[in-house]
């Protein structure tokens, strides 16, 4: 498919179950290529949107386009998109092969064409030599590549892929996560990826598409919603966030002044965030993440000095978790390596580097 065309479209869809609105009004293109993640909280509604884009659920106003063609109208089986599930959805009584090669049956490719699709696939995901054997004869891990293999056979423009590792322990599921990506990037197969797991949104995506009551808040590289969150929604949920209220006291477009905890603070102007303009007078929130907040190092260029006072540690092995408090008495959390603060309570110097700091504006509200 050209690169010119997106993968997918999703133009203005609303979604209702009776009264509730789980889609409200949603717009995404999905460019051709990429890992995309549906991330957000239980009930956001991550999987009615990727069921919409499947054809499981009819939306009730707008559309979907896939590889550039309305698909609105048309039933699953005939859109070119494939979903894996969490639950695998394998055919119990077909041998793996079967499995993998039942989307190429249905498209009426050849018996030859069909048994080197399966090939490929099988090789695809690692698993050569299990063709013969039924889907209860694998571990969860291997019937989930196999699911996998069998939603790429034959060779949608996307995968759509609903929370597929949610049934799997831990160490697995960060094996498949690796291996997910991996395929993704030999197949250049367009992902489109629902989870409620902020780390696993991070460690596979190019693109994440945080969701909220039916809504995308956020939709940017991991690294941007990690470090320049649009929201205090977003800013919470993909990671520890700091929040400290401040004001502005001027803007000239390159530098941002703030007063904050009773101080002047000079910040690049583009840690504001969401695409918002601020003006002098008005209330933001500054998002500062626990592990940005330095202990006891001297000022540097430009940073934030802010003395607190330390009230509880946490020892997470390699890493300690401190909270304190500052003398305006906002509530801190700090990520240190242990031995670089003094056990027990106490008073720390801390220190936030001026590009360090997300300036959001979640209301507009003036004080003059
Ligand atoms: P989860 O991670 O728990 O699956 P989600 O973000 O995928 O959550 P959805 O499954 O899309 O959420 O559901 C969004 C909202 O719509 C939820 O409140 C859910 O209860 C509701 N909902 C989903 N499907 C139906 C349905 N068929 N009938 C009624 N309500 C539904």
């Amino acid at each position: 498919m050209s690169k010119s065309v997106p993968a997918i479209e999703v133009r203005n869809v609303a979604k209702s179950f009776a009264e509730f609105r789980a889609i409200d009004n949603v717009s995404l293109t999905v460019e051709s290529g990429i890992f995309i993640t549906l991330l957000g909280p239980s009930g956001c509604g991550k999987s009615t949107l990727l069921r919409s884009i499947a054809g499981f659920l009819t939306p009730d106003s707008g559309s979907i386009m896939v590889g550039g063609r309305d698909v609105t109208a048309l039933p699953p089986h005939i859109r070119p998109v494939n979903m894996v599930f969490q639950d695998y959805a394998l055919f119990p009584h077909m041998s793996v092969r079967r499995n993998v090669g039942f989307g190429c049956e249905m498209k009426g490719m050849t018996r030859l064409e069909i048994e080197a699709r399966v090939d490929a696939m099988l090789e695809l995901i690692r698993l050569p030599d299990v063709g013969s054997r039924e889907p209860s004869a694998l571990s969860g891990g291997q019937r989930q590549r196999v699911a996998l293999a069998r939603a790429l056979a034959p060779d949608p423009v996307s995968l759509l892929l609903d929370e597929p590792l949610g049934a799997l322990d831990l160490k697995l599921r960060l094996e498949l996560q690796h291996e997910l990506k991996s395929i993704q990037r030999t197949t250049g197969k367009t992902f489109v990826f629902v989870t409620h797991d902020q780390d696993e949104a991070m460690s596979m995506s190019d693109l994440v598409a945080v969701m909220k009551d039916g809504r995308i808040e956020q939709l940017d590289t991991p690294r941007a919603v990690y470090a320049r969150p649009a929201t205090a929604f977003v800013a919470g949920f993909v990671g520890a966030a700091n929040m400290l209220p401040a004001r502005v006291s001027g803007n000239d477009g390159a530098v941002l002044n703030l007063e904050v905890e009773g101080q002047n603070w000079a910040v690049p102007a583009d840690c504001v965030t969401g695409g918002r303009t601020v003006a002098t007078g008005d209330v933001v929130t500054l998002v500062i993440r626990p592990e940005d907040v330095i202990v006891g190092s001297g000022p540097g260029f430009g940073e934030l000095a802010l003395p607190a006072r330390a009230h509880e540690q946490t020892f997470l092995g390699g890493r300690i978790h401190l909270r304190c408090q500052t003398a305006n008495g906002t509530a801190l959390t700090l990520e240190v390596r242990p031995g670089s603060v003094p056990e027990g309570d106490g008073t720390l110097d801390l220190y936030i580097a001026r590009e360090a700091v997300a300036v959001l504006v979640e209301r507009k509200e003036t004080v003059k």
